[in-house]
């Protein structure tokens, strides 16, 4: 082989190499997007619009969701047939606990708790596309060692499974936000806090993949947690062009679970947060901050872009 040609192989090596870089690089991070709660149209008027408008969004990102209601949220009759509809569109439907309770409180014991995924249980395993996972409400698996592993128990003895998340975001509190913000002249500032939260999105998101790259030394298949909610219904496409864009590749909800992170029982109490959380707390990660998202870490960020409804500001 003479010199020419040495050079040209070599070439050819490393672009080879360049180009399975940047597509481990390109997709280096997965996620999967879930949406707890659900919407009432008894309560709230424009509830069948907005799970509408978020159903459409998802279909126009080609996106497999996954939906975990509460009765406390949802009602009756009008609200639990909008879950149905997620559940004729393809999504998956999980249990959210029919009252919305805390196990972390003081107040609830392990078979009240119980008989809150029961009732959840009865009003939506019908569905087709039922599965039965359960998202812990305010994620937080609770405040003893018994009722935690009271819990576990009862999950592997009735054939369930925890739905833990790895991304948690409090986009409820941008929610509360948007819908605030329904003055005329507050349209700019809706488009400001859409490019807010949409962002807020993706440092949650990295912040998580980097606390799991230390404490798993791997990215999992994450799972975010978000809401039937407003904001998400006028924002599905940004969120998803914006997380594509970045390097981000979607997967469904029941993909993302069977990665092995979604196991993991974490000696923590009180129990729950993100998985990635509890994991890192129990591996000694220092600095955690508790809770690990809530509104008084978005606050003051979102006054200082004068985003806040106008009775805040
Ligand atoms: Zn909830």
């Amino acid at each position: 082989m003479n010199g020419v040609a040495r050079h040209a192989n070599a070439l050819r090596a490393l672009a080879v190499l360049a180009f399975c870089l940047c597509t481990s690089l390109v997709h280096a991070q997965t996620l999967a997007l879930t949406f707890d709660d659900g919407l009432d149209p008894d309560r709230q008027p424009q509830a069948a619009i907005w799970n509408q408008q978020l159903l459409d969004g998802l279909a126009a990102a080609r996106l497999t969701a996954m939906i975990f209601p509460t009765l406390t949220k949802t009602g009756s009759v009008a609200g639990r047939a909008l879950v149905a509809d997620w559940s004729r569109a393809g999504h998956d439907v999980g249990n959210h606990t029919s009252r919305h309770r805390n196990l972390a409180s003081k107040k609830l014991t392990l078979a009240e708790f119980i008989a809150d995924v029961v009732e959840a249980d009865q009003a939506f395993n019908a569905l087709p596309t039922w599965r039965p996972m359960l998202r812990f409400p305010y994620l937080k698996e609770g405040d003893t060692a018994e009722k935690r592993d009271g819990m576990r128990a009862w999950l592997r003895e009735h054939g369930y499974r925890p739905a833990p998340v790895s991304i948690d975001t409090s986009d409820w509190y941008f929610n509360d936000l948007w819908l605030a913000l329904d003055q005329p002249g507050d349209t700019d500032r809706r488009t400001a806090l859409q490019r807010a939260y949409v962002a807020h999105l993706l440092t949650r998101a990295d912040y998580y993949d980097q606390l799991a790259r230390r404490t798993l030394n791997r990215s999992p298949l994450h799972v975010m947690l978000l809401h039937v909610n407003a904001i998400n219904a006028a924002t599905i496409a940004q969120i998803a062009d914006a997380f594509r864009a970045r390097g981000w590749m979607f997967v469904s909800p029941a993909k993302a679970f069977a990665d092995p992170l979604y196991r993991a029982t974490p000696n923590t109490l009180p129990a729950g947060e993100s998985v990635v959380w509890a994991l890192a707390k129990e591996a000694g990660e220092p600095a955690l901050r508790y809770p690990a998202e809530d509104a008084i870490y978005e606050e003051p960020p979102l006054r200082a872009q004068g985003l806040l409804p106008e009775a805040a500001r």
